[in-house]
């Protein structure tokens, strides 16, 4: 089961946590609508409050006040095609000899299995076939035994995958990232305390600042009465493995990211976009809202350079940019549309062209990535509909040729498009005059990484992890499992 989710925690000196976590997850919501929960803690025992829907649909004022105490967590999750399932619904809470346990996940565990046997063996009762749950319990079981640091040592230590955690035990917030750093999450600081995100809008949106990205394979521990954290670099790592498609689709705009504002880092990959494969048309056209800032990179480097590259002369424009594409913003993703009928009606309620701004026109649109093709081919199919006289796709990320096995519900791999087709069986099978996509390369150069610290297992097939039957681009291999707490420093 892979998850796409937003995770939150903050710690406060006497304020109630629960208004920063329930906003923080308003700020959060793109990144999972499909439940909404809060885990807080009053110093005496823990509340929890868990819901299926939007987060604005989750709660009433009668569940916020029930969520006692200055100290909590959040999670919204993302809706994958077949496991509507409130089970698996989070933050995961559990009650233990010595205390109990909130937990926010965001990622996916590739030895989840292994070790929920290995549990389940000691006694333990799963009531989720989720990985968090497995988190959850191996903690638990560590902490019977060690301190709280070793005890989020020793769980590290054995799971393997991508995980960005706020966990809470007992009043005590903590914020874990995977030693790959696969999923985001960074530190803030509020006025009377600290908080833990999956993403800095989430801060900004508490009016806090942000303090920094949590490390890979780092512990941060909040100060019960808000007055600071301490950090833990409980694994070391020398290579990361970042997801570059937080940059290009999933995270805000807004958002910085592991020192990158996501917004200017979409730009670039449109300014990219025009320079390695611009061609000359008479509008841009972002596909809302996901191509808006490629398109408005894209426009702006072909409004200063020519197709070839030349520099434009005097009075000479480029493309004209154009929001040709209106969006209705009261439907879902259509993503998780079961069938592919439903998905191709819901590209249609969802976007509708402006005639006047493409008829008799060449139109070139811009995207952030092709999975399907779905949105593709019938946006293409709409624009030649009103009358444009040629249609450019052009895509600011690789073409998706794999699944992701990290935390982002894409499709399997007989359902993308670019799995087993040329760009050019690409372009005609979506009835596109021309198709391009960037480069590996191009995408780590406009998002300042080294190559080989990003994960691209989705537009290469080769993963930072070592996953069941895929190939890695790396040295890694699974932990063992079964290394006793004993054997821990
Ligand atoms: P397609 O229609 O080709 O299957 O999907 C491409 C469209 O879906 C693009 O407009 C892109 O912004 C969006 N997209 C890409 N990845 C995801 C995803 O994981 N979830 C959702 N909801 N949309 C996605
Ligand atoms: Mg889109």
């Amino acid at each position: 089961m892979t998850e796409k989710c937003g995770v939150v925690g903050v710690s406060l000196d006497e304020r109630e946590a629960v208004r920063p976590l329930y906003y923080a997850l308003y700020a959060l919501q793109h990144r999972g609508q499909e439940s909404a929960g809060i885990v807080t803690h009053d110093g005496f025992q823990q509340h929890s409050h868990v819901e299926m829907g939007l987060v604005g649909d989750a709660f009433d004022e009668d569940d916020l006040a029930r969520l006692a105490g200055s100290a909590g967590i959040g999670h919204v999750r993302y809706p994958t095609a077949g496991s509507v399932d409130k089970g698996c619904a989070q933050p995961f809470s559990v009650s233990f000899k010595s205390g109990s346990l909130g937990l926010s996940h965001n990622g996916n565990l590739v030895n989840a299995d292994e070790i929920r046997d290995e549990l389940a063996g000691f006694g333990h009762a799963f009531t989720s076939d989720g990985d968090t749950e497995v988190i959850a319990h191996d903690l638990a079981r560590n902490l019977l035994e060690a301190d709280l640091i070793r005890a989020v040592k020793r769980t590290m230590s054995r799971i393997h995958g991508s995980y960005a955690l706020t966990i809470c035990h007992d009043d005590t917030v903590l914020g874990v990232r995977d030693p790959r750093g696969n999923r985001p999450l960074c530190i803030g600081k509020l006025d009377d305390g600290y908080a833990i995100a999956s993403e800095s809008a989430a801060i900004d949106t508490l009016d806090g600042t942000l303090v920094r990205d949590v490390e890979p394979g780092e512990l941060v521990v909040l100060e019960p009465d808000g007055s600071g954290f301490d950090s833990y670099q409980l694994v070391e790592t020398e290579e990361t493995a970042h997801c570059f498609f937080e940059h290009v689709y999933f995270a805000r705009p807004d958002s910085v990211i592991d020192g990158h504002l996501v917004y200017e880092a979409r730009r670039e990959l449109g300014r990219r976009l025009w320079a390695e494969s611009g061609v000359e048309t008479d509008v841009v056209m972002p596909v809302p809202d996901s191509g808006r800032a490629f398109a408005s990179g894209y426009a702006e480097a072909a409004s200063e350079t020519t197709a070839a590259g030349a520099p434009r002369e005097e009075g000479q424009t480029g493309p004209e940019f154009a929001e040709g594409l209106m969006k209705n913003r009261y439907v879902g993703r259509t993503f998780i549309m079961p069938t592919q009928g439903e998905r191709e009606r819901a590209v249609r309620l969802k976007l509708n062209p402006i005639k006047s701004t493409v008829e008799n026109k060449t139109v070139t649109l811009i995207d952030d990535s092709i999975v399907r093709g779905t949105t593709s081919t019938q946006l293409v199919d709409l624009l030649k509909d009103c009358g444009a006289k040629e249609v450019h796709l052009r895509i600011g990320a690789p073409p998706i040729v794999a699944p992701c096995y990290m935390g982002i519900d894409m499709a399997t791999r007989e359902e993308l498009i670019a799995s087993d087709k040329s760009v050019p069986e690409i372009a005609e099978t979506i009835g596109a005059d021309s198709v391009s996509y960037l480069s590996t390369n191009t995408v780590a150069e406009a998002l300042e990484t080294a190559r080989d610290d990003l994960c691209l297992g989705c537009v290469t097939g080769e993963y930072p992890y070592d996953i069941e039957g895929e190939e890695t681009d790396r040295n890694v291999t699974r932990p063992t499992i079964d290394s006793g707490i004993e054997a821990d420093d």
